[in-house]
């Protein structure tokens, strides 16, 4: 017996990325999983890589489908029941940041920027918890929400809608684990810092400019204290983490930062005191 058998997962964005590692690290602990995106070659690299570990091929569901609208996360939800008969896990990791398409920034980036963004990050998690419920609440389960360090509270002019799709889902996550908690089902979330995934490829950004700034992120003491980027499977520990009841049992509502020391870094404290006083 492993700690997921028996319990079956959604995780929404499992065709790259963070949602990759934990459909992966999910269903080789024993979970049936239902994985997605948009892009079938990529869902169906995540299948082969669930089944490679040697989970059966029966535990495993892929619905390409476009999670930004109602009728993919009917599809999701409609066909989990169908096939697994139950829903334990719903992890809300799909997400995305998109440009301005005229390079305008902070304040004058178009409200289509905006509402593509809230679209996928926040809408998108509202109505497929709503249709998720009836079935979390049978099986007492469980919600991961995948949110950012960049919902605050420092300022992120560059990307300020990305950023607060982020801080809106902080206070649905806080808000909905309240409101859930009453029926059993538990809602968490986890805030990654900076994790190499698909996410600068799929705003536009070449391979070797992602590397890049990886590398310049690396580098600084002020931007990631460890001195790496996060694997997405530093993310999906968490994820699990907080999926199992048996761990996590007492947290609710709550949201578990793992970002390398990011977010506890001030510009002014990241330089040595003693030795400015030298000077
Ligand atoms: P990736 O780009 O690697 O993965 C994003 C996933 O979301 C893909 O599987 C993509 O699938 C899916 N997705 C995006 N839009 C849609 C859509 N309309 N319909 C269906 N699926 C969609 O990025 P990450 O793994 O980094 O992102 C996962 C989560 O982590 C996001 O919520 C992101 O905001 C968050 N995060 C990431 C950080 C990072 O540094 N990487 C930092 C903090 C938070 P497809 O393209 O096939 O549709």
């Amino acid at each position: 017996m492993t700690r997921f058998s028996g319990k079956v997962a959604l995780v929404t964005g499992s065709s790259n990325g963070i949602g990759r590692a934990t459909a992966v690290l999910l269903a080789q602990e024993g979970a049936k999983v239902t994985i997605t995106g948009r892009n079938a070659d990529r869902l169906e690299e995540t299948r082969q890589e669930i089944l490679k570990s040697g989970v059966p091929e029966d535990h495993v569901l892929s619905i390409a489908t476009d999670l930004a609208t109602e009728k993919g996360q009917d599809e999701l939800v409609n066909s989990t029941i169908q096939k697994f008969g139950r829903l334990d896990i719903l992890v809300n990791n799909a997400g995305a940041a998109f440009n301005d398409d005229q390079g305008r920034v902070g304040v004058d980036q178009d409200v289509s920027v905006y509402d593509r963004i809230m679209q996928i990050n926040m809408r998108s998690v509202v109505t497929l918890t709503q249709k998720a419920k009836e079935h979390l609440v049978k099986a007492k389960g469980e919600v991961v929400n995948v949110s950012s360090i960049g919902a605050g509270p420092q300022a992120q002019p560059t990307f300020m809608y990305y950023a607060m799709s982020k801080a809106a889902l902080d206070q649905y996550t806080r808000s909905a684990a309240i409101d859930l908690i009453q029926y059993g089902v538990r809602v968490n979330s986890v805030s990654p810092g900076a994790v190499v995934t698909g996410f600068g490829e799929a705003m536009g950004m070449p391979a070797d400019m992602h590397e890049k700034y990886g590398h310049f992120m690396e580098s600084r003491k002020e931007c990631i204290p460890c001195g790496k980027m996060g694997q997405p499977i530093d993310i999906a520990n968490i994820i699990a983490f907080l999926a199992d009841r048996k761990l996590s049992s007492y947290i609710i509502g709550q949201s578990i930062v793992a970002d390398g020391g990011s977010t506890l870094v001030m510009g002014m404290q990241a330089h040595n005191f003693m030795d400015l006083l030298k000077q």
